[in-house]
C-alpha cells in the first residue's frame, strides 16, 4: 500500500509556528509559577467531545468534598458543561470560550486564572475543548493532564491517537457501563495505551455512576 506522508508546508493547515509554541510553553511555565506560589494543585483534562469530560470533572468535585475547586470550562461557544459544573458544587467556575480555536493555551488559561485565582482554592481542573488533537501541544501549566477515552470510541482509539496519550499522566477509559454493548476489550485498550505511553496510570470509570473516579483521585495524587 503506498501511504502519503505529507512535509513540513505540504499540508493547509494552519502552520503550528515553532516560536508560538515556544511562546505558549513560557506562558505554561508561568501559569505553573502562580498556582505553585499559591499551593493550588491543577489537572487538565482532554478528550474527544462526549468522552466525558465535564461528567469526570463533575465526579471528582463530589469526590473531594473537602477541597475548594476551581474550574476553567473551554468550549466553543457554550456555556452548557460550566452551567452543569457549578452545580455540582465548585467553588468557582469559569467559562472560556475559543470560537473558532479547537484548544485551549496557556494565554487564554492565564486570563482564565485571572478571574479564578480570586477565590481561596485548593485546586483547580482545566477542561479543554472537545478534541484529540492539538490540545496535545499547548501544555497548560498544569500538574498533571487526564485523557479521557469513552469504550464507544471504537477498538483502536488508543493507536490512532499516539500524540494525545503521550502527554497523557493518567488515561481515563471511561463509559464501562457500556463496554459490553458495544463489545469492547478493556484489556485490549489498557495494553495499547500503556504501549503507547508506558507511564501514565490507566482507570477504568463509569462516570455517571460514579465507578472508579475515587481511582481517579488517587491517581492525581488528591
Ligand atoms: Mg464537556
Ligand atoms: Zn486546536
Amino acid at each position: 500500500m503506498r501511504i502519503i506522508t505529507p512535509g513540513e508546508g505540504e499540508t493547509f493547515d494552519i502552520e503550528l509556528e515553532e516560536n508560538l509554541l515556544a511562546k505558549n510553553r513560557e506562558l505554561a511555565q508561568a501559569n505553573r509559577r502562580r498556582l505553585d506560589e499559591r499551593g493550588i494543585k491543577a489537572f487538565d483534562v482532554m478528550g474527544a467531545v462526549g468522552s466525558g469530560k465535564t461528567s469526570l470533572v463533575g465526579r471528582l468535585i463530589e469526590h473531594l468534598r473537602d477541597h475548594r475547586i476551581g474550574v476553567l470550562a473551554g468550549d466553543l461557544t457554550t456555556t452548557i458543561d460550566a452551567d452543569r459544573l457549578a452545580q455540582h458544587g465548585a467553588v468557582a467556575v469559569v467559562q472560556i470560550n475559543t470560537g473558532r480555536e479547537c484548544h485551549l493555551d496557556a494565554n487564554v488559561v492565564a486570563k482564565g486564572l485571572d478571574e479564578l485565582l480570586q477565590h481561596d482554592l485548593d485546586v483547580i481542573f482545566i477542561e479543554n475543548v472537545g478534541n484529540l488533537i492539538c490540545p496535545a501541544e499547548f501544555p497548560l501549566g498544569s500538574h498533571a493532564r487526564i485523557v479521557v477515552v469513552s469504550v464507544t470510541e471504537g477498538p483502536y482509539m488508543m493507536r490512532k491517537h499516539p500524540y494525545i496519550l503521550r502527554e497523557a499522566d493518567v488515561v481515563v477509559i471511561n463509559k464501562l457501563d457500556l463496554a459490553e454493548v458495544v463489545n469492547a476489550d478493556l484489556e485490549q485498550l489498557r495494553r495499547d495505551a500503556t504501549e503507547v505511553n508506558p507511564k501514565c496510570r490507566v482507570v477504568l470509570t463509569d462516570c455517571l455512576g460514579g465507578e472508579g473516579v475515587d481511582q481517579v483521585a488517587a491517581a492525581l495524587g488528591l
